[in-house]
């Protein structure tokens, strides 16, 4: 597929250094006399990222919040309850359950039931290895609409990045397996860097032999403890390369096998990214706090938009001890990620900065230590050129349905658009 190296590095034996920014940021308190100013428009919640704890049972090379490494507590369940309940006021549709391994808790099964039983779409994020099939049922049972089980590749190199030991990826799959026997509507998730580039091919092949719903590859980044993985980041043109090599494989698949990536770039050659058709979370940094389409709330009760912030960027506010649509609509007035919307460096002379958006500021933060430099991923040279580059790059997050070629600002709607 591509030219590099085949050997598989060793996995370093200790996480990278905690960079210097790593859990400085405290939330902004909610003023006890706050009031929302007259006319502030009304808070809407569709999709929340509910990360009920950062405890896990393994340590992923590549964990983007750094699992693991938190002293806070989770959030207790009884607030869990009020926030479920407090965001369904607001409009809630889909609620993810992750962390961390979420099937940590034991209260897991109240959470999800508590959601489901107010119509709103439930779904756990988990690496399957302390799951039984019995919880899996009882976890249906109480109303979990879907499973998303992270499987990045065959067995020794999943086991190398996850540090899943003996026997824990077969564990994974065995969770894969009881989820679709039992009806689970069932993802299967895969981040590739280059150290798993060539198994997820392979990768794709066997989630279509299990009979997976559907199959979903992000494209890694050097994000948390992943900061330590920046030299096997996938260049623009190797993704390029496995996007149509996963296009071309599904084709000879189930065809009812859903298949979802990261789009990552814009190419000149390639179909365009109106932006402005798609919503929510993978539409940029220029969307951040324009709405609450997606919100991010950590097991500490630290809410974020973008997942590029949890560890080293401001948290918009918290739950732990205020209420959410009063710390939301605070949060909307304070207006603390505006300045993160405009780009500095080569961005404010590009004209290329509309259909482009500017990047990404998580990138330019990993890479530069600086928020507002332009993403180190852009490929235009000269920023005045009115001729477009190969390729800009896109919010990390934005997604392409394989299949049918549809965006989407959430895997959710590349899938159903
Ligand atoms: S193409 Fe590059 S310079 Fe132009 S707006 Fe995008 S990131 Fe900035
Ligand atoms: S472009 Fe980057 S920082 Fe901005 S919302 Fe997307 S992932 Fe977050």
């Amino acid at each position: 597929m591509r030219d590099r190296p085949t050997l598989l590095p060793m996995a370093s034996s200790s996480p990278p250094p905690v960079r210097p920014g790593l859990y400085r940021f405290q939330p902004p308190p909610l003023p006890t006399d706050y009031r929302p100013r007259p006319g502030l428009r009304n808070i809407r919640l569709h999709e929340v990222d509910l990360y009920v704890t950062m405890k896990c049972n393994i340590r992923c090379d590549f964990c983007s919040v750094r699992a693991g490494e938190y002293g806070h507590h989770d959030l207790p369940l009884d607030r869990i309850i009020r926030f479920i309940d407090e965001a369904v006021a607001l409009g809630l549709e889909e609620l993810h359950f992750l962390g961390g391994e979420p099937t940590i808790r034991d209260d897991l099964e109240t959470m999800v039931h508590h959601a489901s039983s107010k119509g709103v779409s439930t779904r756990i994020i988990t690496n399957g290895m302390l799951l039984t099939r019995d919880r899996i049922a009882r976890l249906r049972d109480l109303g979990l609409g879907e499973i998303m089980i992270s499987v990045d590749g065959l067995r020794d190199r999943h086991t190398q990045l996850r540090r899943s030991g003996a026997h824990g990826w077969e564990k994974t799959l065995r969770t894969v397996e009881d989820a679709i026997a039992l009806g689970l509507w069932t993802r299967v998730s895969a981040t590739a860097y280059q150290r798993n580039y060539d198994d997820v091919v392979p990768l794709l092949r066997l989630v279509n032999d299990l009979g997976a719903h559907c199959f979903s590859v992000f494209l890694g980044s050097p994000l948390g403890r992943g900061h330590g993985m920046i030299d096997d980041v996938i260049s623009p043109y190797q993704w390029r390369a496995l996007q149509e090599a996963v296009r071309d494989e599904g084709a000879k698949l189930r065809p009812d096998l859903e298949l979802v990536m990261e789009q990552g770039f814009q190419w000149a050659d390639g179909p365009v990214v109106d932006r402005s058709t798609l919503k929510g979370r993978g539409t940029g940094c220029n969307t951040l706090l324009e709405d609450y389409d997606y919100l991010i709330v950590r097991s500490d009760g630290h809410l974020y938009q973008c997942v590029f912030f949890m560890t080293e960027g401001q948290p918009i506010g918290t739950i732990v001890d205020q209420p959410l649509e009063a710390t939301l609509q605070y949060a909307l007035e304070r207006a603390d990620y505006q300045p993160f919307t405009v780009a500095n460096d080569k961005c404010c002379d590009c004209s290329h900065a509309g259909p482009c958006g500017t990047g990404c500021r998580g990138y330019a933060y990993l890479y530069k230590n600086d928020w507002l430099k332009t993403d180190p991923r852009c490929s235009k040279a000269e920023p005045r050129a009115e001729e477009a580059p190969p390729y800009f790059p896109l919010c990390p997050i934005l997604k392409h349905n394989v299949r049918t070629g549809a965006f989407g600002g959430s895997s959710e709607q590349a899938l159903r658009s």
